[in-house]
């Protein structure tokens, strides 16, 4: 029996990267999972190679998606935010358009789904709700990142706000905080520099463990989270960085 055998999981963001290998790892664990994004294509794939995962084209940044997908999916027992942003540049390159559009995808998602599934969620007492942050926020500054890291940083604080009035009715609220991982975003942000192995030399440095994180290896983390082993635990924002922050 797995660990998440019985219950019922939605991922957003889970076309690609962080999303899809949460999604493909809480479906091993015994979860029926719902896979949701705006790639068709990407959900597409994900159901051909994983047949036990529902997939949802879901624009998270459309209120009224996010309502109808809750009347499609029913209730939940884990919901887990994925979707974000990374806008590059200091203050003084983001302008009003970007910073409305990075706190839509990167927070007032957040709030739209969990607004959405919550209900429910309390009616049974019980939920995990695990919303993927970044160690750029309320824990690391880095350069070039003002806005994702101000957008991260309200994601780790709106988890502590929801695990703190829901304590004592079943639900968690948890964060998680990766450092640099192998994903298709970040491999188009690497090409984006013009110097694929510069830019991919620079994010090796900032690794004491010499190497990027990878997917599955944060999916791990939010699986444990999602699951009755950490019943005990909420209102946390977990680092996963190899090593970034010692
Ligand atoms: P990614 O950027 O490779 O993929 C993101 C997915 O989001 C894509 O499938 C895309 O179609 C989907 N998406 C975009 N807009 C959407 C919308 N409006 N509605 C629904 N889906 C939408 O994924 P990733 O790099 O794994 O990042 C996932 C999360 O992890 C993000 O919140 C990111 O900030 C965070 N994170 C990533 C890293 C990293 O190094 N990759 C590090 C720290 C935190």
């Amino acid at each position: 029996m797995g660990r998440l055998a019985g219950k019922v999981a939605i991922v957003t963001a889970a076309a690609a990267g962080i999303g899809r290998a949460s999604a493909v790892a809480m479906a091993r664990e015994g979860a029926k999972v719902f896979a949701a994004d705006i790639d068709e294509a990407g959900l597409g794939k994900l159901k051909a190679e994983n047949n036990t995962i529902e997939t949802l084209t879901l624009d998270v940044c459309d209120a009224a998606k996010v309502r109808a997908a809750r009347e499609q999916t029913g209730p939940v027992d884990v919901l887990v935010n994925c979707s974000g942003f990374v806008h590059h540049g200091t203050v003084m390159e983001v302008s009003e358009k970007d910073w409305d559009f990075s706190f839509d995808l990167n927070v007032r998602a957040h709030f739209r789904m969990i607004q959405a599934y919550l209900p429910a969620m309390l009616e049974r007492g019980a939920g995990s709700i695990v919303n993927i942050a970044s160690v750029v926020s309320t824990i690391k500054g880095a350069p070039n990142r003002f806005l994702y890291g101000a957008t991260k940083g309200a994601v780790i604080a709106l988890t502590k706000q929801l695990a703190a009035d829901y304590v004592g009715r079943g639900i968690r609220a948890n964060a998680v905080c990766p450092g640099t991982v192998e994903t298709p975003s970040l491999i188009a942000r690497m090409r984006a520099r013009g110097d694929y192995d510069k830019a991919r030399a620079e994010f090796l440095a900032r690794q004491p463990t010499g190497r990027l994180g990878r997917p599955e290896e944060i999916a791990s983390l939010v699986t444990y989270l999602a699951s009755d082993e950490a019943a005990f635990v909420t209102g946390q924002a977990f680092i996963i960085d190899g090593g970034w922050t010692i």
